[in-house]
């Protein structure tokens, strides 16, 4: 099977900050705190408003506009502390799907350069034949713009169909708003929900609720058991 994972809120918990909104607040934090900072005010704001979903893919060009100018070693600090919110059972699930001969994507509205620090600080990287997002542009070691590559929810779902997927033979997991194109494009689409304590099950639509990423291997076991004719390679 191919399987394609969501980063913020699927692969990465959120603490509740996702990845960019993480390396604004550790901005924020390392701005010089004696000086009444405009700047850091209004991305403060920026943080609030994409944690309360207000402002959907605007949020984008306001993250540039904070974090532009930042020195990119700060992308070091932070993905240091976000892989550590990657438990180990999490890796190991992530590898044992691996090893079983699934291939696995990573396909993120999020920033690159932080999904793919975070994986390969957990040891997971190798796990992932390709990763997708978008990509922090760099000019003398400072963030200076932003190459979008998905943008928007439709544009995970092109990256997919792209990369030659197929509906029937791919598992498509996610947690949110920008999963949804994705979700209902396959024909085997999962929701994480996080604390959550319903068992594994349906959600009384097509998706199916795991409530942790080790929920992933029954299911796919599940689908080698029930539905042999959508598993056309491993
Ligand atoms: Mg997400």
């Amino acid at each position: 099977m191919n399987i394609v994972w969501d980063f913020d809120g699927t692969i990465l918990p959120l603490t509740p900050h996702d990845s960019e909104q993480s390396l604004l607040s550790c901005i924020v934090k390392e701005m010089h705190p004696h000086v009444l900072n405009l700047k850091g005010l209004l991305t403060r704001a920026i943080i609030y408003a994409d944690m309360k979903g207000w402002i959907g893919h605007y949020f984008k060009p306001l993250y540039l506009w904070a974090a532009k100018g930042t020195k990119e070693d700060i992308i070091e600090r932070v993905t240091e502390e976000l892989a550590g919110r990657i438990s180990m059972e999490d890796r190991n699930t992530l590898k044992a799907l691996q090893r079983a001969g699934h291939k696995q994507v990573l396909i993120s509205c999020g920033t690159e350069n932080l999904s793919r620090a975070v994986l390969h600080k957990s040891g997971i990287l190798k796990c992932f034949s390709d990763v997708v997002a978008n990509r922090f542009i760099f000019k003398d070691h400072v963030i200076s713009g932003i190459e979008y590559r998905t943008l928007k929810p439709a544009d995970k779902l092109n990256a997919v169909i792209s990369m030659g997927f197929n509906p029937e033979d791919t598992i498509v997991v996610g947690d949110g708003p920008t999963d949804i194109p994705l979700l209902n494009w396959s024909v085997f689409p999962v929701v994480i929900r996080r604390n959550n304590n319903e068992k594994a099950g349906s959600s009384g639509c097509r998706y199916s609720i795991i409530s942790e990423i080790a929920d992933i291997i029954p299911y796919v076991k599940g689908i080698y058991r029930g539905n042999l004719k959508f598993t056309q390679n491993p």
